[in-house]
């Protein structure tokens, strides 16, 4: 591990450690104002981290900072095989820093360590994939026209990009977004939650050790407070070309209003309210498993959880009744562990807002499993409301916490109905052994993501991501997510002038 990032060791730091700074144009620097907060560790409220409170003022700087960089290169302009080169060694340099990275997500945010380990391998993951794109990307000739004129179709990096992220998923949310943007040639400033900001500043100074030229990466760590602020800033300011942001649907209508003034380009990945679909000829174990990690999958602090489950009612009975077993297998406790599957929930207020849930739940559906924690704390069981109707507040609103509503349908037609009757489309499952159904259901479901005979399944995860509807505007990952950061500017050329 280098020196410049055993700056944020895995270890919790005493109140009297120094704070972690913001990293503006290279450089570790305290918030103008010498302000700092601590992040409390969900699992046992000890200090996982003292950070520095940036301002409107940091923010600024930090804009100003990806500006300069951006306008007067060297990164818009070097080669593709010099940012292949560092994003090949950022790869490396996360891989390396596996273990301090996951500690810090499961210090800050409550994740079990397993899936903060997952996380760091699918960032590995996404810097190389960018990487490849980074050589493989080309513009294209239009010379069929006309005999004497050719056009060209090139592509060039959007600008300075503002990235506004949540909590849940710490490392991989900014990665998704950073990779793509680095690779097109864009420079950034970065504004992670107050509930997790260590995986984002531990990243920028991993870039930097990495090759990256001052100023193209740029942190602004703040609190609660400071945040909304410095959002806003980031989502308004002039100097900035794109904000690209991760959060609730409400949220993220403020950054687009903000985002206005300049007409920025505007990305969004917001909530749901996703179905997961059993027919009575589904692969019933696999579809039994799966639904718990389909709605429980980091505590159901998910944007794509499967919180709605229908179940067609000739297997109704049987299903739930091997749901709730699968449900009482799961382990609640110390992140730390690694037999542990589902942590805390990120703070006090997400947990008593979950809970106003489970009350919601107890007047709309019938208990099954849950609603309570022997473990207390900010744990909560897999929750699970049967004979839910898609009506009520259960099914139409967002938890994000383990508590599933589930709702019996009779025929495929009212399937796909239920399913899009949601202000929300981000994701979805079909499970049937008859491909004619599944592939009705994908194309009847409006929505940004479509599992068949599984849910939230990994090996496929450079494929775009991103919703229909208030679930959001705009794709992250593959292709696609590059596209986001690349503008388009057509030639015309005539010959023989
Ligand atoms: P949030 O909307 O409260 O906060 C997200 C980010 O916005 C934070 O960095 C926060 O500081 C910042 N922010 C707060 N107020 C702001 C303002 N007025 N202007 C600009 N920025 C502001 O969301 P959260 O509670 O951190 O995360 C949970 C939400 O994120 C859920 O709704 C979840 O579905 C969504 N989410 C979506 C995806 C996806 O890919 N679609 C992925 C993860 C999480």
């Amino acid at each position: 591990m280098s020196v410049a990032i055993d700056a944020i060791t895995a270890r919790p730091p005493h109140a009297s450690a120094p704070a972690h700074g913001l990293w503006v144009d290279g450089r570790d620097r305290p918030a103008r104002t010498g302000s700092v907060f601590e992040r409390h560790n969900p699992f046992d409220g000890s200090v996982a981290g003292i950070f520095a409170n940036g301002g409107e003022a940091d923010a600024n700087a930090a804009i100003e900072a990806a500006r300069a960089a951006f306008d007067a290169g060297p990164w818009p302009t070097s080669s593709a095989r010099a940012r292949h080169q560092v994003l090949m060694r950022a790869a490396k340099l996360i891989g390396d820093n596996a273990q301090a990275l996951a500690d810090r997500m499961v210090l800050e945010s409550g994740k079990p360590l397993r899936l903060a380990q997952g996380e760091v391998m699918g960032s590995v993951k996404t810097f190389e994939y960018y990487a490849g794109l980074a050589l493989a990307m080309e513009s294209s000739a239009i010379n069929e026209r006309l005999h004497d004129a050719l056009g060209l179709v090139l592509r060039e990096p959007v600008g300075v990009a503002a990235f506004i992220t949540p909590w849940n998923f710490p490392l991989l949310n900014p990665v998704a977004k950073l990779a793509p943007a680095l690779a097109a040639g864009c420079t950034v400033v970065a504004k992670p939650s107050h509930l997790c900001p260590g995986p984002t500043a531990l990243l920028a100074r991993i870039l930097t050790e990495a090759g990256l030229p001052d100023g193209v990466f740029n942190v602004v760590t703040s609190d609660l407070e400071r945040g909304a602020v410095v959002g806003q800033v980031l989502a308004a300011s002039p100097l900035v070309d794109k904000v690209a942001f991760t959060g609730s649907t409400t949220t993220g209508r403020a950054v687009m209003r903000a985002a206005s003034g300049n007409t920025k380009r505007v990305a969004l990945e917001l909530g749901g309210k996703s179905a997961n679909i059993v027919f009575d000829d589904a692969p019933f174990e696999a579809a039994a498993a799966t639904a718990i990690n389909a709605f429980c999958f980091n505590s159901g602090q998910q944007c794509s959880a499967g919180s709605r489950l229908l179940v067609q009612r000739g297997i109704h009975d049987r299903f739930m009744e091997a749901v709730v077993g699968h449900a009482r297998k799961q382990v609640l406790g110390d992140p730390r562990l690694d037999a542990t599957t589902m942590g805390p929930l990120v703070n006090e207020e997400q947990h008593a807002r979950v809970m106003s849930y489970v009350g919601i739940g107890r007047s709309e559906g019938e208990l099954l499993a849950g609603g309570k924690s022997d473990l207390g704390g900010l744990f909560l069981e897999p929750t699970i409301f049967d004979q839910v109707s898609n009506d009520g507040r259960l099914a139409q609103e967002e938890v994000f916490g383990p508590v599933l509503a589930v709702i019996p349908f009779d025929t495929e037609e009212e399937a796909i109905r239920l399913a899009n009757d949601s202000r929300y489309g981000l994701a979805g499952g079909v499970w049937t052994r008859s491909l004619d159904t599944a592939l009705r259901v994908v194309k009847g479901v409006r929505t940004g993501k479509m599992f068949v005979n599984s849910y939230n399944s990994s090996g496929l995860d450079d494929m775009p991501h991103g919703g229909y509807k208030d679930s959001g505007v705009g794709r992250e990952f593959g292709l696609e997510g590059l596209k986001e950061y690349q503008q388009i500017k057509t030639v015309q050329i005539k010959l023989g002038q």
